[in-house]
């Protein structure tokens, strides 16, 4: 078997232990006879799965009892427009745009009303994480919404923007399950799984249960509607029933391996071996400003296109696999999220430094 060190954004590693576990129960679930792919989602072994794993996913981060855990579909893109059909009830809302993901959903916001941009760091391609201790946020906004972790340019939130007592709604899709957060600080948070907890076709969602009502925006269709998929625990139709049970062993794998604040430290040491080579580096350099550096991904760059170029190239020779930057800003990216090991981190580094000697 081969295995190489995967450095994509997403689709993205996941734990060995848990694929290898999937492997074993691939053809006969503990003695069901069938995979889980192929079992009924109404069954009494699946509604176990899906029971255990919010349950597990309660313990990791600590979720109150007072708000709602959601399993769908659709991708974190679909959020975008589930946001405001649910939430914005006075049509109003304020977007900080720290990226292409919130970009994203600020202009999918602005077809159901008036979404407006409170910080922005397009100035300085999204390199830095603006001010927003004292945002334009009026009293009619009914939420503010940020992308907490920037996958594709590497920043993120370390503190959260003050809202005014606005409810805050985050896109963790990129951080998720990477260190402890404090959920009371969120009215909602969400994420796609493909990026640090498991298979693309699954997207999270953590809410406060009294936000989820039948008061949305007209014409808002049953499938977009929070409350059908709370009423129904995550089952008013089919769900990505498999993805769920593969979310479910890693938040097990998670837990077994000393839960998020374990995790946090052991993420803090990944980044810091990257970044404390790229600051001392004669060739590579990191793009984003330090204080917003985000511990999952880590966009670098040489400032020559086509070393940059050699680089992507001969690092995929050497099995370090998918480090090419996003299609939109170029240079290089290694995406390091809960299942890269310390070692893949050490391998790379490595391999920048004798890229590094070479070519001079
Ligand atoms: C990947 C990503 C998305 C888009 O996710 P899809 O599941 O492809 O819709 C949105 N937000 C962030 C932060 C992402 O990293």
């Amino acid at each position: 078997m081969h295995r190489v060190y995967n450095f994509s954004a997403g689709p993205a590693v996941l734990p060995e232990e848990v694929l290898k576990e999937a492997a074993d129960e691939m053809l006969d679930y503990r003695g069901c006879g069938m995979s889980v792919m192929e079992m009924s989602h109404r069954s009494k072994v699946y509604d176990t799965i899906i029971k255990e794993a919010e349950a597990d996913l309660r313990t990791l981060l600590g979720i109150p009892d007072n708000y709602t855990v959601l399993f769908l579909q659709g991708g974190a893109s679909t959020q975008f427009a589930m946001i405001p059909m649910n939430f914005m009830k006075n049509r109003k809302a304020g977007y900080i745009v720290t990226g292409q993901w919130a970009k994203k959903a600020f202009a999918e916001a602005k077809i159901f009303g008036e979404a407006v941009e409170l910080a922005s760091s397009a100035d300085r391609t999204f390199s830095y994480i603006p001010d927003c201790s004292d945002l334009p946020i009026t009293e009619d906004m009914d939420y503010v919404y940020i992308c907490e972790n920037n996958t594709i340019y590497g920043t993120k939130f370390k503190t959260l923007p003050n809202t005014k007592g606005k409810d805050l709604i985050a896109d963790v899709s990129s951080c998720f399950l990477s260190e402890p957060v404090d959920v009371t600080k969120y009215a909602m948070l969400y994420a796609g799984a493909q990026k640090n907890v498991g298979p693309a076709g699954v997207t999270i969602c953590i809410i406060r249960s009294d936000l989820i009502t039948e008061d949305v925006l007209p014409g808002t269709p049953t499938m977009l509607r929070y409350k059908i998929h709370a009423d129904n625990g995550s089952m008013y139709n089919t769900p990505p029933a498999y993805g769920i049970y593969i979310c479910g062993k890693v938040f097990k794998w998670l837990l077994k391996t000393g839960g998020l604040e374990k995790r946090r430290e052991i993420n803090e040491k990944k980044a810091k071996i990257l970044y404390d080579f790229l600051d001392q580096s004669e060739l590579f350099k990191g793009t984003v400003e330090p204080a917003s550096r985000s511990l999952m991904n880590v966009p670098f760059i040489t400032g020559d296109a086509d070393l940059d170029a050699k680089f992507i190239s001969e690092s995929k020779a050497a099995g370090f696999e998918n480090l090419k930057g996003h299609r939109t800003v170029g240079g290089m990216r290694a995406s390091i999220y809960n299942a890269m090991p310390i070692e893949g981190v050490e391998a790379l580094v490595d391999f920048m430094k004798k890229f590094e000697a070479n070519n001079r």
